[in-house]
């Protein structure tokens, strides 16, 4: 019999920056499937209406057209196996609970917050898994269909066999079992009836015909509910390949507080695409004979699934800059100077910039040293950049901090947030919002005078000004006393920042 053709998809969910990770999914899929003459398929996860913007879900496809990742099916481009967004797609999954309902895989679940806190609570104390204890699974369907007829408020979830094991197979890792015991009875649809992850995510892959599914390791532990899903439908399972994280330079997993990890600060930063992608490339992965600079052509020729470690591998900026200047060494000038042209130096780009120029220009030659530190890196900062009349080390840490910690959070890096939020924390910390600026100015520009701030901060994006942050911090000398002092003083004045966009 003929195999069924290699379909691999990523699917991320369009929450915040696009994610070096979702890129570092996409070029395994994408090579895996190009490798095996397959399909590639994206498919947006926004099952999360509160957390999913447009804007998100464009900086996806953005990001991944300029790494070259074509999908073959997916949002823009359609499909048969369509649409391919979860939002559209909720007729499916209500056709899909019911089947489970029906064949009595699922039952209704009426219990309330606080009853099922309590009961964790219990289960904790216990120190016992924390799961649902089952409570509603065995209501009469005479009494499921009065409550639902009354409108009590109901989860769907599913049923978890009391007894035994469930054992999968991870093509990196081998043979896995986890005792049923372990496993939550998952909502399946929410009280909003929407359907939750696990339950979309087993009925697309099956329905769009993914045959391998190579996604991060943080999924492991997942497997076993969608594994019971796939068994109660009668389908067959996806080939697993679960990849490693990625890493800080600390080992903890690569995050935003202490990495970029947008992939538009790579972009915006001047990092090739190419470059970008062959160091995502090694991350767990070699080529067959070691070699570390390969084109995304070569690594399709060369692929295979089985060389790739688990071990963490680490995002590393140095290696990474290394790795780019070797791409920028082998470009002709006239190819180099197209890259420039593609990166900044163009009118799109410039014309967003003017407007903070124009009134501060005499000449045209002034936008060179306005503007070299939204698209150039910074001279090392000193303490002494730092030094302010009005404004002593301490608040000057204080404003640093807390500003940054709460940029961490924001979900939408837009002007108006931005402003609203230091504002707010200004009030908080009670300076004067003149005073809290000024070490911003600082961080950002190394200057104390600029171009406008939160202009500025919207041109740079989200990672590239938090990083500006970081590195005043890091070139104040903070103590790791100090940061735990900061830290914790920072989580009393969140609460007091409800008008802005930061909560979590
Ligand atoms: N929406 C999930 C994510 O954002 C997809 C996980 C999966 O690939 O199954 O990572």
């Amino acid at each position: 019999m003929e195999s069924a053709p290699v379909r691999t998809r990523i699917a991320p969910s369009p929450t915040g920056d696009p994610h070096v990770g979702t890129a570092y999914m996409a070029l395994f899929n994408w090579v895996f499937a190009r490798s095996h003459g397959g399909q590639f398929v994206l498919r947006i996860e926004d099952t999360d209406q509160a957390r999913s913007t447009p804007a998100s879900e464009q900086a996806i496809y953005d990001s991944l057209r300029w790494l070259g990742l074509d999908w073959d099916e997916g949002p823009e481009v359609g499909g048969e196996y369509g649409p391919y967004r979860q939002s559209e797609r909720k007729s499916i999954y209500h056709h899909h609970v019911e089947v489970l309902l029906e064949k009595g895989h699922a039952f209704h679940c009426f219990c309330s917050k606080e009853r099922l806190d309590a009961v964790r609570a219990e289960q904790q104390a216990n120190k016992q898994t924390t799961r649902y204890d089952g409570l509603c699974s065995s209501l009469s369907a005479d009494e499921v269909a009065d409550r639902i007829a009354r409108g009590e408020e109901h989860v769907i979830r599913m049923r978890v066999p009391e007894e035994g094991a469930c054992t999968y197979t991870d093509r990196l890792r081998g043979e896995i079992t986890i005792p049923f015991a372990q496993i939550d009875m998952q909502v399946l649809v929410k009280a909003d009836r929407m359907p939750t992850y696990h339950l979309a995510v087993v009925v697309d892959d099956h329905l769009m015909g993914i045959t391998h599914i190579l996604r991060g390791e943080e999924w492991l532990n997942s497997v076993p509910k969608q594994k019971l899903l796939y068994d109660y439908f009668g389908w067959p399972m996806p080939e697993l390949i679960h990849l490693p994280l990625l890493r800080n330079t600390d080992q903890s997993k690569l995050s935003k507080r202490k990495n970029p990890t947008s992939v538009t600060y790579y972009r915006d930063k001047g990092y090739l695409p190419e470059a970008l992608l062959n160091y995502l490339g090694l991350m767990g992965w070699s080529m067959p004979d070691e070699s570390e600079i390969f084109s995304l052509h070569q690594m399709v020729e060369a692929f295979d699934v089985d060389r790739i470690t688990t071990g963490g591998p680490i995002f590393d900026q140095t290696k990474l800059g290394w790795l780019n200047g070797q791409y920028l060494r082998e470009l002709s000038p006239q190819a180099y100077a197209q890259r420039v042209q593609d990166w900044m130096l163009n009118s799109d780009k410039l014309e967003q910039l003017i407007p903070l120029v124009q009134e501060r220009a005499e000449r045209l030659s002034d936008l060179v040293p306005l503007v070299s530190y939204l698209l150039g890196n910074l001279p090392a900062l000193g303490e002494a950049d730092f030094e302010h009349k009005s404004m002593q080390r301490a608040d000057v840490l204080k404003v640093l901090h807390h500003t940054l910690a709460a940029f961490d959070e924001m979900r939408d890096w837009r002007r108006d947030e931005l402003f609203a939020l230091c504002q707010a924390l200004s009030e908080a910390m009670g300076l004067k919002f003149r005073d809290f600026l000024v070490p911003l100015f600082i961080a950002t520009s190394g200057r104390a005078v600029s171009l406008p701030l939160f202009d500025s901060w919207v041109f740079m994006g989200s990672d590239l000004s938090r990083s500006r942050l970081r590195a005043a911090l890091d070139a104040l000398g903070v103590s790791n006393k100090e940061r735990k002092r900061l830290d914790k003083e920072y989580q009393g004045i969140r609460s007091t920042l409800a008008a802005s966009d930061a909560s979590n």
